[in-house]
């Protein structure tokens, strides 16, 4: 047996075996108090440090390969946060005012800041406490004059840290990298992101790592379960060699077929299609094999930089990804933002519950003038190929009513200016809020087709926020409140004659897909990387037993019941399949 096995989440699947190099050592900060004729040198030593870090970092940019170019717009950010006077200022205040070492000011002020983004409820915005972090670890290096470690490691081997910018992944040198480990990070965390890009194995989360590893261990690195074995012993090595090659030769048979279509095994065709959130992902889904683009998130070039994004940007933006990805369908989200997600102090509010509050389509309908501008871009951006529009978080009639209005004014104005633009754009609505679950009936006759945000729609049936660990094991999607929901919206869309489909994370589980198709479903729309994936797993799946099984999993109210049936009945059809997917249903394997 290992001599520690440790657990995360695993953000970028894989298996690796290898030694462990560690990636910042951890470094002493220097915490003195200074003298009042000290506190100039200090400021100007932290200033200095702060502008060769950036200086640094434009080189690294610079580096980025065309094929990574979206993770130059991080490299940019970074840059950015090191002239951030919030940093800086706060920083030089604590210098001056108490009397800290520079070392020490800036690590009380990155503390504060970490914290306070931490502490959003966005996962998007909390995971950006890393960037402030991995800025302040390079400034700190400055100040204390430690150059990063020669990090030309002639072997490859499993970088652990306890966090990683994308700065310090590409300074890695990503051919010898073997896999990502950091103690830090989510999902969405910038490591997370390019390692997926960069097909790197990695697991974040994981705690203990910096306690219980040290350089030039061996381990066992499971990022298809999110494990890291310490020590293994020859059994598991050989277990984990075996599982790694079959890992390999598993995803170059699925990717080889990512152009296959997803039917059946009864022939049933459902439509597989990709999120995304950047132009730069284009590539991407062309290759995955997605039939189309089922969630532009939009709001990414929103929360990016300190000014709100012109018409001219977003259009530029929207017409070329439509034009790049015709004729494929490419459904744009508006904007999802809202509250505390908000970065521009002229519209942030302090609200006590920012989950309930003014969020997503709400945001939008208060604040018009945003929301226009969005609109002119899109359906200016239409007339490119073929485009979509999609509501978030709509919870009643009425606010597709306002936004149809908003829409039929927003196209007069583009004709009067002679501006060409599709005045035509389907427009659907995402389901994520129990209210728009039993109003599905009435929304479907509003819309023109359905998108299932599982992700939101299972926390808010189930009361669950999603930052509060202490309710995480609430987080069920065959809840039979979810699985009956989930029935209800796919039949009220067909009724109506919308199509429907699911854009949340459910749609690239093993089991929950089985579900979802048994239900009818249209399209299942996951992240480019899951969709050859998903493809396959449609492929493998008989439609008439996963109706029998949708069925029966509706037909009881225990949700470990269900959980029990899909396993069940999926290991019989799925085998080994199912070992290279992560699953959120528990399973005893
Ligand atoms: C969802 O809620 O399932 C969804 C796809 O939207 P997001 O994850 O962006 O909230
Ligand atoms: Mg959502």
């Amino acid at each position: 047996m290992a001599r520690t096995i440790l657990f995360g989440i695993s953000v970028s699947p894989g298996v690796s075996i290898g030694k462990i190099s560690f990636t910042h050592p951890a470094g002493n900060v220097e915490e003195r108090r200074i003298a009042s004729e000290e506190t100039d040198t200090e400021t100007e030593r932290l200033t200095t440090a702060a502008a060769a870090v950036r200086k640094d970092l434009a080189h690294a940019r610079d580096e980025v390969p065309d094929a990574l170019a979206e993770h130059r717009e991080v490299i940019s950010s970074h840059m950015l946060i090191c002239q951030d006077p919030k940093l800086l200022k706060d920083a030089t205040r604590r210098i001056r005012e108490e009397r800290l070492c520079a070392s020490w000011a800036l690590e009380k002020t990155v503390d504060a800041l970490c914290a306070t983004f931490r502490n959003m409820e966005d996962p998007y915005l909390r995971d950006r406490a890393q960037d402030i972090r991995a800025v302040g670890l390079r400034i700190q290096a400055k100040l204390s004059g430690n150059t990063p470690p020669a990090r030309d490691h002639a072997a490859p081997c499993i970088h652990v840290a306890e966090d990683l910018s994308p700065a310090d992944t590409l300074d890695l040198k990503v051919d010898r990298i073997l896999a990502l480990v950091t103690a830090e990070g989510g999902p969405t965390s910038h490591t997370a992101i390019l390692a997926r890009s960069l097909r790197i194995p990695a697991v974040v989360g994981v705690t203990g790592i910096l306690e219980d590893a040290h350089d030039d261990d061996f381990v066992i690195v499971d990022a298809l379960r999110g494990c890291v074995y310490i020590d293994p012993d020859e059994k598991e090595l050989a277990t984990f060699a075996r599982r790694q090659e079959d890992y390999i030769a598993w995803e170059w048979k699925v990717r080889r077929n990512a152009a296959l279509p997803a039917e059946t095994l009864d022939g049933v065709r459902v439509d597989v299609q990709a999120n995304m959130e950047t132009p730069g992902e284009v590539d991407a889904v062309k290759a995955c094999g997605a039939e189309g683009v089922g969630l532009y998130r939009t709001e990414i070039s929103y929360l990016r930089g300190h000014a709100l994004p012109d018409e001219e940007q977003l259009y530029a933006e929207y017409a070329a990804v439509v034009r790049d990805l015709a004729p494929r369908r490419i459904v744009f989200r508006t904007l999802d933002v809202g509250a505390d997600k908000m970065l521009h102090a002229q519209t942030a509010l302090k609200e006590p519950n920012p989950a309930l509050g003014l969020r997503a389509i709400r945001f939008c309908l208060r604040h018009q003038n945003i929301f226009r501008t969005q609109l002119r871009a899109m359906l200016r951006a239409g007339v490119h190929g073929n485009a979509a529009l999609m509501l978030p978080m709509i919870s009643g009639l009425g606010e597709v009513q306002a936004v149809r209005r908003i829409i039929n004014e927003v196209s007069q104005e583009l004709t009067a200016e002679g501006l060409p633009h599709e005045p035509d754009m389907p427009v659907g609505i995402m389901i994520e809020v129990p209210s728009a679950v039993f109003m599905a009936d009435a929304l479907a006759r509003e819309c023109d087709f359905f998108s299932i945000g599982t992700n939101d729609l299972v926390h808010y049936l189930l009361a669950i926020d999603r930052i509060n660990k202490h309710v995480s094991y609430l987080h069920e999607p065959l809840h039979p409140a979810v699985v009956r929901s989930l029935k209800r919206i796919i039949d009220c869309a067909h009724r109506e004659g919308i199509g429907v489909s699911v854009c949340g994370e459910l749609a690239a589980d093993p089991y929950c897909l089985a579900i979802l198709l048994g239900m009818g479903v249209d399209v299942l729309s996951a992240t480019p990387r899951s969709v050859p994936g998903v493809k396959h797993l449609v492929r493998n799946l008989n439609a008439e037993a996963c109706t029998e099984l949708a069925h029966s999993v509706l037909m009881t109210s225990d949700v470990a019941a269900a959980n029990r049936m899909v396993t069940e009945a999926l290991s019989h059809s799925l085998h080994e399949e199912l070992s290279f997917h992560t699953t959120m249903i528990p399973t005893n394997g």
